[in-house]
Order: C-alpha cells, then structure tokens, then sequence
C-alpha cells in the first residue's frame, strides 16, 4: 500500500513509519514539526519512505495514488496543548476534515489517532468504548478532547455519508524511544529527573492512575486495527494500572536514582484514574499487549540517557 501518516516525525508517527516500512509498504511522512522532529525520522533512508513538511489544518497535498491515511497529527502531551491550544483545535478539527476530503479524493481508508481523553476524567471504570465520557469543554484540557471528539463525529460522518472505510483508535498512556524529554509527560519528565538526580515531580498526592502502554504494543494493536475491518472505536493501551506514586516509585528503583520526591499541585481537571478495557481489541484484533512495564521502561531509560549524554 502506499500509506500517508500524518504527524509522521512525531513520536508515535515515527514508530508508525518504521512499522509500515518494514511491512513492506510505501510511506510518505507528513508533519510540520511543531511538536515532532525530523530527527525522528532521519534514519529512515529507503526508497519506499518520502518526508513532506505540510501544516495538515492549511490543507494536505499529495500527487499520485493514496490507500490509507494514518492521522496522527496533533500536539498530545497536556503541556504541549496548553501551550497551543488553538492550533490542537484546528489540527482536530480542519487537519482531520482535510485527511477526511484527501482519503475521499483518492479513495483510501483512514485511521484517526483518538484518545482515551475523550472519556475526560471518568465516571466508569475501567473505560470501555461505549462510555460517553465525562469531558468540560471549557476547561484547559478541553482544547484537545473537544478536538478529538469532534475529529471522531467527523469521521464516522465521512464513514456513514462517504462510505470511507474509517478506523478510530482510542490512544491510552503510551511510553517508549522518541518522547521528546521535556515533552511534559509523566514517562519523560520522571526519567530525565531520575537521571539528572533531581526530584521526582508529583502532580497532587500521586493517587490518580494511569496504565501504560510500550509503544511498539500500541503500534502493533493501530497496525491490525488497519488492516481489519473494524470501524468503530477500539481502545488500544494496556490494562495493567498504577497510582501515579507507584509509577515514581518505580522509576526510582529501575534507574537506581537517589532522587527525593516533590509534591506540586494537580493541573486543573486531571483525570483521577484511567484503565483501559481492552476486550474489543482483544476479541476484533486478538491483540493484547506484551511488553512488561520494568523492560519497557528499561529500553526509554536507555533512550533518555542518551539524548541527555549520560552513560
Ligand atoms: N504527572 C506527575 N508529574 C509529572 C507529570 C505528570 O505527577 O511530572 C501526572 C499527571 O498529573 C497525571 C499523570 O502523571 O496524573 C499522567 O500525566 P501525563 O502528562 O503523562 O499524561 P495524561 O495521562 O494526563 O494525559
């Protein structure tokens, strides 16, 4: 096939990129780099894998043959969308009318990147695809889940009123390689402090829970959803949860670090625990996750230590 990924530099672009390469398929990266890194992709030298530097949300331009869009694009990290909020909004919305109007135009499938944000902080536990969320649209995250709810109404609009062969992947907690080190987020922000030896960030008391997922599990359960036949919502993280004290703790003991922890306000409408259920993408896909928590954070911990020099 020959595939567009949006979003292509970006951490899981860039995974994505390397799967669909090895799959034998054909590749062409879209991202414009606010959030991603060509950094992130520069090893990728086959002749099967172009890079094309587009803001998707001005509108997205491809010559030749398309089968399948992966839409990944968008700032993902709480941190990155409070910093750009409308530009979150509008890669949501305009980025996936326009990854929508290409996959009509040359008659390709799409994937939308979604996420487990659109269940806000939730009222069931865990979540499974047919809760509704618990989601306020004003709020700082509401940049970013409107957006992908929005980017989900849109799609299945392209999918009941086009016919367009749509997927919905619903994103939870995803760490690994090719996080940016300040990108905010709990997995890089502990493991850059960890080794630097300075303390631990709590958010809160550190009892709110998240499940996390190694990204090359993620990009294997997006790579079946591709090829299945699926078109409704599929959760895709791993089911195994921790309080967010546990995951210090944690990262403490695997990287040997001496570093206190410090406890700092909770950011305004944090989620208080997220688990995803997993048995549609279990039953769909026969996907389950396979990495431990301890070996995936013992290869990010090899990645982080790298990019900050430090054997
Ligand atoms: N968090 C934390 N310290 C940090 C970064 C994050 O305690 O330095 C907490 C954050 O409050 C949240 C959880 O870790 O409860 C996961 O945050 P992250 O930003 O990774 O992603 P989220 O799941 O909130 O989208």
């Amino acid at each position: 096939m020959r595939i567009i990924i949006t979003g292509g530099a970006g951490f899981l672009g860039s995974h994505l990129c390397e799967r669909c390469l090895s799959e034998g398929h054909e590749v062409v990266a879209v991202d414009n780099l606010i959030t991603g890194a060509s950094d992130n992709i520069a090893h990728l030298d086959s002749p099967r894998f172009s890079y094309q530097q587009q803001n998707i949300s001005e509108g997205i331009h491809i010559d030749g043959p398309v089968d399948f869009i992966l839409h990944f694009a968008s700032p993902a990290s709480p941190v990155d969308y409070l910093e750009l909020p409308i530009q979150t909004l509008k890669v949501g919305a305009l980025g996936t009318h326009n990854a929508l109007g290409l996959a009509r135009a040359k008659g390709a499938g799409l994937l939308l990147a979604s996420t487990s944000e659109i269940y806000g902080d939730p009222l069931v536990h865990p979540q499974r695809e047919d809760y509704w969320g618990n989601v306020n649209s004003i709020g700082p995250r509401g940049c970013y889940d409107e957006a992908k709810r929005f980017a989900e109404a849109m799609v299945m609009a392209y999918h009941r009123q086009h016919g367009i062969d749509t997927k919905i992947v619903r994103i939870f907690n995803t760490y690994g390689p090719r996080m940016r080190l300040k990108d905010g987020r709990i997995v890089p922000n502990f493991m850059r402090q960890a080794i630097l030896g300075e303390p631990l960030t709590i958010y809160g008391d550190g009892s709110q829970t998240r499940s996390f997922c190694y990204a090359t599990d993620l990009i294997d359960g997006i790579y079946r959803l591709m090829l299945s036949k699926e078109n409704m919502p599929v959760n895709i993280g791993n089911p195994h949860e921790f309080t967010v004290l546990e995951f210090a703790h944690l990262v403490q003991e695997l990287t040997g670090s001496k570093s206190e922890l410090q406890f700092m306000p909770l950011p305004e409408d944090d989620p208080k625990q997220r688990q995803p259920d997993i048995s549609r993408a279990r039953e769909i896909l026969g996907w389950e996750p396979k990495v431990e928590l301890k070996e995936g954070l013992t290869h990010t911990l090899a990645y982080f230590r790298e990019k900050l020099g430090v054997a």
